[in-house]
């Protein structure tokens, strides 16, 4: 018996000879051709039904997409209004000082009251924090940057030991202050990259430096580098540096690389940039990333959430290519590549 509607065959009833071997009356092949008829109801209503399923699958999924997007044009949202409270925090901290201070000095120096010992201090503080302001208005010009005209870059060949310890270099007092270890592997055998030599320190630093942040008292920080095998004739290195500090919850893996964006309430924080969660101003990654990926790179994290007692910890990971698309290298010598290379 056909199975099907109109001209589509969908399937065949077959039936067997009669074990009596008395043919089929016009009776029972009316019933079957009944029964053939209903199993094309049945067999359309359970494909239909299955379409529907898988509709309503995609229809699910959309609306995850869409949750997902709306909570994170919430949280962007929220740090357009944090970016306030933060700048005005981180601008307001030093600069308080700064009058401050200049006040006693103004004060002082009209009672004659000042010993040389007491200027050298409080100009030592004023100093402090005008270093203060000028790296944060440094970091936002940084930032703003990448937005305008992306970022301009002057290439050279260039170590990644080399730039490792340049970065280092600010932090190693913190390091030994808060007993935290750090340890750098496999950076010698790596062949000279192309690249713009202080930004990629400036990048290093940012990420050290958070490691520092984010690592209690006499925790490890760990570098790690290696040429990556590639698919294609390229070469890339790969920088992988893991700490053992509170780790970063997985909703905010993308979100840290976001101008302005910081874990956590921005009332909270406090202006500090190598002690404990001594937060910033949220523009460490996002420039570290302006300057990966100018290099023609890729940063991401992996984390398994933030716990601060059990110390999950965060792997930064950064690929370089050796030689970045696109640049023009005209003599194979440790001088600046030229022409400026421009990232729009
Ligand atoms: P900030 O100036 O606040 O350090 P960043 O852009 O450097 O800004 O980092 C953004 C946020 O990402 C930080 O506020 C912090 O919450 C989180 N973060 C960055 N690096 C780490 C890390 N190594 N461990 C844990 N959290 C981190």
């Amino acid at each position: 018996m056909p199975v099907g509607s109109g001209d589509e065959l969908e399937s065949i009833i077959a039936v067997g000879p009669k074990l009596s071997a008395v043919p089929y009356q016009p009776g029972e092949l009316e019933l079957m051709q009944i029964l053939a008829d209903q199993t094309v109801v049945a067999l359309q209503n359970a494909r239909l039904y299955s379409e529907l399923n898988i509709q309503n699958e995609q229809i699910r999924h959309l609306n995850t997409d869409l949750t997902e997007q709306n909570e994170r044009l919430e949280i962007m949202d929220r740090v357009k209004s944090d970016f306030i409270t933060i700048a005005s925090h981180e601008l307001r901290t030093p600069l308080t000082q700064v009058k401050g201070y200049s006040d006693i000095l103004a004060a002082m120096n009209d009672e004659n009251a000042l010993t040389r010992e007491q200027t050298r201090e409080i100009i030592g503080h004023i100093n402090r924090a005008t270093l203060q302001l000028e790296s944060l208005i440094t970091a936002m010009l940084d930032a703003s940057q990448l937005d305008v005209d992306g970022m301009q870059l002057t290439f050279v060949k260039a170590r990644i030991d080399t730039i490792l310890r340049l970065a280092g270099e600010p932090l190693a007092q913190a390091l030994r202050e808060r007993r935290i270890q750090m340890m750098v592997e496999g950076v010698n055998d790596l062949p000279a990259i192309y690249a713009d030599f202080k930004r990629l320190v400036q990048a290093f630093t940012n990420l050290l430096g958070n490691a520092v942040k984010y690592t209690p008292d006499n925790g490890r920080i760990h570098v790690t580098a290696a040429l990556i095998p590639s698919v294609d004739r390229e070469e890339y290195i790969e920088i992988v540096i893991s700490d053992s500090g509170i780790g970063i919850d997985p909703q905010y893996h993308e979100l840290i690389f976001e101008k302005f964006f910081r874990v956590g309430d921005p009332q909270l924080h406090s202006t500090g940039s190598t002690k404990f969660k001594g937060a910033g101003p949220g523009l460490g990654l996002p420039i570290a990333k302006g300057v990966i990926e100018a290099h023609g790179g890729r940063i991401w994290v992996e984390s398994e959430g933030e716990d601060e007692s059990r110390l999950p910890g965060s792997r930064f990971h950064i690929i370089l290519p050796v030689k970045p698309p696109g640049i023009e290298i005209r003599e194979a010598s440790d001088t600046a590549v030229r022409p400026a290379y421009l990232v729009g």
